[in-house]
């Protein structure tokens, strides 16, 4: 059964939360890109600018997840990720926020040790960073290692695994936030949510999955994956968004079939920048001066770019796209972008 508003609030008030993002964030009309791809009425929510070091998703996520970090008393976090992680440059932003010191541990992934983006802000911030040879699903035991090592020397860790579902369901609560202020924004502009798109494979869409049915909305939640993993993501995605709906206390489950997966624009690999990626980043920075990161956002957009050209979505509907953000990563990512640089003229003065 949905819940109101009202009392959808009142359950996410429950949680320990830290303040770290900026909300709510703006929801950002698109008339130039939607009237260029036709007839399907484009508004970006503008997650890139919840704040927190240059922002993205995982600053509304991180509020709940650092209700519990503070209340355990730690003084150090550990985590990780890859080196152009956004995940790992916003919680290093929100441990030092709250005076907390800060251990990562990366894979090299596609950027590797390059002093560039998001690493460039993990170590400005004061992170300790070591870079290993590793794919991100096999960090655990390193960063497990790590936080043992911490605590024999007499410090208080805390370790963040992006792989926990006590983890996954906390941070998914901040996108059943989203919803809300997506539902409020909409109606104060007299329209309907009729589909929602993320580029996301875990947290923030199984928060928005959730936030619908919580509310009962008609909308459709569409997950563009940035990433291939193994099994189907909409099992995982469903997984966490059970998860997250019992804390809630909704009594709702989700199956993998109730879940909206897209795989088809990951292009090449995860982190490596696609052709629809790139067509997509120079649509939305051409004509809205809106930017998009070569990682997460610019598939997310290919995606609902090429359903609204094959009709997937009707003309008329009002389509939300999350940008999540991912900025920082843009800068090490310079010379994927197919640009040349810029002819050197020299103009004759009149
Ligand atoms: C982490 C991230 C995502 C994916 O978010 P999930 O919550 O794991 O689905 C999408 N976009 C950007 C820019 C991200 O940093």
């Amino acid at each position: 059964m949905p819940v109101t508003a009202h009392e959808l609030k009142r359950r996410l008030a429950r949680f320990p939360r830290t303040r770290l993002a900026y909300l709510p964030t703006p929801l950002e009309p698109c008339p130039r890109m939607s009237a260029a791809i036709g007839g399907v009425d484009i508004l970006i929510k503008r997650d890139d600018m919840t704040g927190l070091a240059f922002g993205g998703n995982k600053a509304r996520q991180l509020e709940f997840v650092f209700g519990e970090v503070l209340a355990s008393g730690a003084d150090i976090v550990v985590a990780g990720a890859y080196t152009q992680s956004n995940w790992c440059r916003q919680i290093t932003a929100a441990a030092r926020k709250h005076g907390l010191d800060v251990a990562l541990v990366l894979g090299h992934g596609v950027k590797g040790p390059a002093l560039q983006g998001n690493l460039l802000l993990d170590r400005l911030m004061g992170a300790e960073v070591v870079v290993l040879d590793a794919l991100d699903e096999e960090l655990q035991p390193y960063l497990e290692a790590k936080a043992a090592a911490l605590l024999g020397a007499g410090r208080k860790p805390f370790l963040i695994s992006s792989f926990e579902t006590v983890t996954q369901s906390l941070a998914a609560l901040g996108y059943v936030e989203a919803v809300l202020e997506i539902a409020e924004q909409l109606a104060a502009q007299g329209r309907s949510l009729d589909y929602l798109y993320v580029a996301g494979s875990e947290m923030s869409p199984a928060g928005l999955n959730v936030g619908v049915r919580a509310l009962g909305l008609p909308t459709r939640v569409v997950s563009v994956s940035p990433i291939v993993y193994p099994e189907p993501r909409a099992v995982e995605i469903a997984r966490i968004a059970t998860a997250t709906a019992e804390r809630l206390g909704l009594g709702m489950t989700f199956d993998p079939r109730d879940i909206e997966v897209d795989d088809g624009y990951i292009g090449e690999a995860y982190g490596m920048v696609s052709p629809g990626g790139r067509e997509a980043m120079a649509l939305l920075a051409g004509m809205e001066g809106i930017i998009l990161d070569p990682v997460y956002t610019s598939k997310g957009m290919s995606g609902l770019i090429d359903h609204v050209r094959k009709g997937v979505i009707p003309p008329g509907k009002t389509a939300v796209f999350v940008h999540t953000g991912g900025l920082p990563a843009l800068f090490a990512y310079a010379d994927d972008l197919g640009l040349s640089p810029p002819s050197r003229g020299f103009a004759a003065l009149p």
